[in-house]
């Protein structure tokens, strides 16, 4: 990997620094949102210039979180010159989109803090911690090197990151220093109970009638080892639904008794974007997504290939059956 770094030497680097962008990576999720969030607060707390920049900006799912409404789309123009990028939870650098390879580019100073152990380092320094369950927990730990006091903003940013990459601290990458992080958030004062109402009992229409849509079109194999389904355009525009809403689909497939394999196809004009689970006996990451020019973690990882829904859903099932052997 490129430029490792340990927490205190990336604390350090980010002392020394100014003008940040926190870059998160194309189709933002709860922990590229929380994290960039999350840093940005820990930054300004040092005095320190900082703005994020999500590609498409703040999902609807997010935005109410503390200094949301300050959030940038990728590629929109800034308050200052930037001259310290960050990716936080960006597994490669297209993950960046283009707008933020631009912005990432065109930065002097540029550090990656990620916890995709896929991740091979794009900065000038790379805090990477695999075993880490969100990048939020890594941030926590950042925040705490910068000799920054956990505010109740930042914990709420940070909370809602290592929440929603651990499916609410029931995922296998949940272990004792992913709740160690979390009871720091909550010892901030944090509002637990509404945060979760809002990320895991509150779902708009459109998300609900775009879930019932793709369910109802459910496939399983003969053995009940492999289930898939699919998202078209057609059926966003039918439930008036946003891309962000495709967000936890895939696990009512996984969730299926006996399911090994899940993947939901999405269409994307010609291409199709793979979102896949799997059972911790198969390491979907690594013998499907990766294959196919993707990435992420052993349970859950994706790709987005250039091809037809049907067929892209096709060689993920030969990969992932393969490998079941
Ligand atoms: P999701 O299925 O929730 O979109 O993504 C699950 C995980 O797979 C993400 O955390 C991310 O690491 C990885 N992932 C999803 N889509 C892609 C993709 O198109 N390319 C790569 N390299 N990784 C992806
Ligand atoms: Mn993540």
């Amino acid at each position: 990997m490129m430029n490792p770094a340990t927490i205190e030497q990336m604390a350090a680097w980010l002392k020394d620094r100014d003008d940040f962008a926190l870059l998160g990576h194309v189709y933002p999720d709860g922990d590229a949102a929380g994290s960039c969030l999350g840093l940005c607060h820990a930054l300004r707390a040092l005095g320190k210039r900082a703005v994020v920049c999500l590609p498409g900006g703040i999902p609807s799912l997010y935005a109410d979180l503390p200094g949301a409404d300050g959030v940038f789309a990728t590629g929109d123009a800034l308050p200052f010159e930037v001259r310290t990028a960050v990716a936080v939870d960006v597994s490669e650098y297209e993950r960046l989109g283009d707008a933020g390879k631009a912005l990432f580019d065109a930065a002097p100073q540029r550090a990656v803090i990620d916890h995709h152990s896929t991740n091979h380092g794009f900065g000038q320094l790379t805090l990477l911690d695999g075993a880490a369950a969100s990048a939020g927990e890594i941030a926590v730990e950042v925040a705490e090197a910068l000799g920054v006091k956990l505010s109740r903003d930042m914990a709420t940013c940070l909370f809602v990151a290592i929440s929603t990459d651990t499916g609410h601290f029931s995922y296998s990458n949940t272990r004792q220093e992913t709740l160690a992080a979390a009871s720091k958030c909550a010892a901030a004062g944090i509002d637990i109970s509404g945060i979760t109402a809002r990320l895991y009992r509150t779902r708009t229409q459109a998300r609900t009638l775009l879930l019932g849509l793709v369910l109802a079109g459910l496939h399983v194999s003969e053995d009940g080892r492999m289930a898939w389904a699919f998202l078209t355009e057609a059926m966003l525009e039918q439930a008036h639904a946003l891309r962000e809403d495709n967000e936890g689909i895939v696990n009512y497939l996984q969730e299926i008794e006996g399911v090994v394999f899940a993947v939901l196809a999405e269409e994307r004009g010609s291409e199709t974007k793979l979102s896949m689970r799997s059972a911790p006996t198969l390491d979907v990451a690594k013998h499907v997504a990766v294959p196919l020019g993707g990435g992420g973690h052993p349970c859950a990882a994706g790709a987005t290939v250039k091809l037809p829904m049907e067929a892209a859903a096709q060689r993920a099932l030969e990969l992932a059956r393969r490998a079941l052997g």
